[in-house]
């Protein structure tokens, strides 16, 4: 089995999949489906044709998706959060059931391998599932009183209209981390997701439409995200922006909210370090940092961005990761046993190989690949380089793409001092077989999520963000729900 497949994955593979003629997509307002002249084409990054036009709104649909969703807020928020919970999982099984159709669209539209688009899908479901169940446990408390006559209640509600904005990497899960908690709150929601990858999230729309939320609830929008997102930003009647994607934007973000106070959440861009002691289980460790690093093509926040091993045993790792690089298979998503998608276009593999010269030219060391695969679509042979120097521009920057860059360090001490000498902060990993040192570095590494001896730690359950610029607030665990709660103290006077 390849080392990219979920084992709890109940759909069977297929035979290679028949791709789709252009399908037309329409946008979700106001609880009708809506078509317009102007649209997003959408472009398959395996073979770079396009597959389907999604339409497209103005500013003024997104005045009018605001003040649909101010009409529906009191009805949804002042519902039971039971009642909320019964609706996201009537969304989940009708995503359950639609799953591999809705997979196969995020492969066309990401070029990701079809059975990681699959694990997409089923993450997309739990997290509906968890919020269903989140949404019972806004709880407030009764504070003990210091002042006779009084009695003192904190209570949580939900924060209001809410605007979500989702990127291409993880086009259906990272718009559910968002969309879920928000509804189980008892927010309504504006989706926008990327302009690349739209397709899945007008199948999560039509799940939510057809489990017959109330109209205003949600809305799904497309178009200029600069002009959504101002309207966003300058709506009083949107109290929050929950957004996923660049540090960059991220930033834009904050400036736009200065004017108008409104609240963010933001999940910003990452450069994750993986640092491989020499208590390691070896073979354990080589593995484990192969699918941080080449899981969704290298595309995701949370990618191995540099790969530390600790002298004794660098050059046993890397032999060994260079073999299980070697046995990758790269190719068009939807043939199975895939492991490498395309990336998401020639900018992206452009962008890539620069990294690699760079480092090269600096003095590492080119192990595997390095070079354009194939001459259709937007693909990168899976590529390691070692040897790394730390002014590299890989080792600042996010690489976004199946490229290992490998580096040598010789104590704890210096491993996280350079685990920890970036900007960024979203996750970092380490192995060792050393308990101790697993708590020690665990503690001091400066990340949102440490996996120790895990190359895959996030999960519905437990909190995802980042620190430092790798963003603000958590998304899932109990904070996913909280993120989207105003808390209200009640001061009762009493006879
Ligand atoms: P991006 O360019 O920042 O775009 C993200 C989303 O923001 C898209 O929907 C985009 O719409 C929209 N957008 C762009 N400019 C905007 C503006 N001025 N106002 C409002 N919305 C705007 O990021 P990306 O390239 O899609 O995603 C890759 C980045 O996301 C990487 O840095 C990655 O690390 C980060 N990321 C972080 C996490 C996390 O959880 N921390 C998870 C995944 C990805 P259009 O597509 O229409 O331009």
């Amino acid at each position: 089995m390849s080392p990219f497949q979920s084992k709890d994955l109940t759909i069977e593979a297929n035979t290679i999949h028949k791709e789709r003629t252009m399908e037309e997509y329409s946008i979700y307002i106001d609880g009708e489906w809506i078509r317009s002249e102007k649209k997003i084409r959408v472009v398959n990054p395996a073979t770079d044709d396009a597959f389907a036009e999604v339409s497209t709104t103005d500013r003024a649909g997104v005045t009018r998706a605001l003040e649909s969703a101010r009409r529906a807020f009191p009805q949804w928020s002042g519902m039971t959060g039971m009642k909320r919970g019964d609706y996201l999982l009537d969304v989940a099984s009708r995503l359950s059931h639609r799953a591999e159709e809705i997979a196969r669209i995020i492969t066309m539209e990401n070029g990701k391998p079809i059975a990681q688009s699959r694990a997409e899908v089923s993450m997309t479901i739990d997290h509906f599932r968890w919020f269903a169940e989140e949404a019972r446990r806004g709880y407030g408390r009764v504070v003990p009183h210091q002042a006779d006559g009084k009695r003192n209640f904190v209570i949580r509600q939900p924060v209001g209209v809410v605007g979500a904005i989702s990127p291409w990497n993880f086009p259906l899960v990272l718009a559910a981390r968002k969309v879920a908690p928000a509804l189980a709150a008892g927010c309504t929601v504006l989706l926008k997701p990327a302009s690349q990858t739209p397709v899945c999230a007008v199948e999560l729309a039509r799940c939510i439409a057809e489990a017959d939320l109330p109209a205003g609830v949600f809305h799904l929008l497309a178009g200029n995200s600069s002009e959504i997102g101002n309207e966003l930003l300058e709506n009083p009647i949107c109290r929050k922006i929950s957004f996923t994607g660049s540090t960059e934007v991220g930033k834009q973000l904050i400036q736009g909210a200065a004017r108008t106070c409104t609240k963010l959440s933001l999940e910003l861009g990452g450069n994750a370090p993986v640092i491989v002691f020499a208590d390691a289980d070896l073979e354990a460790a080589a593995e484990g940092a192969l699918i941080t690093k080449f899981r969704n093509t290298g595309q995701s926040c949370v990618a191995a961005n540099r790969i530390y091993v600790e002298r004794p045993i660098y050059d046993a790792f890397i032999k060994a990761f260079v073999e299980k690089t070697k046995k990758l298979k790269v190719g068009n998503g939807l043939g199975e046993g895939v492991d490498i998608g395309a990336v998401v276009n020639r900018q992206a593999l452009d962008t890539a190989l620069g990294f690699v010269n760079d480092a090269v030219t600096r003095g590492a060391r080119l192990l595997h690949g390095g070079a354009r695969w194939g001459d259709k679509g937007n693909f990168l042979e899976p590529t390691v380089i070692a040897d790394v120097p730390d002014d590299a521009l890989c080792a600042r920057e996010e690489i976004f793409a199946p490229v290992a860059a490998i580096y040598p360090f010789s104590s704890e001490e210096e491993a996280l001092r350079k685990a920890n000498g970036t900007e960024f902060g979203l996750a970092a990993y380490a192995y060792t077989g050393n308990v101790s040192r697993a708590v020690r570095v665990a503690e001091r590494l400066e990340a949102g999520t440490v996996g120790i001896n895990d190359s895959v730690p996030t999960t519905s359950n437990c909190p995802f963000g980042g620190v430092k610029q790798s963003g603000w607030g958590r998304e899932l665990g109990a904070e996913g729900l909280d993120s989207f709660l105003e808390t209200k103290h009640i001061s009762l006077g009493i006879a």
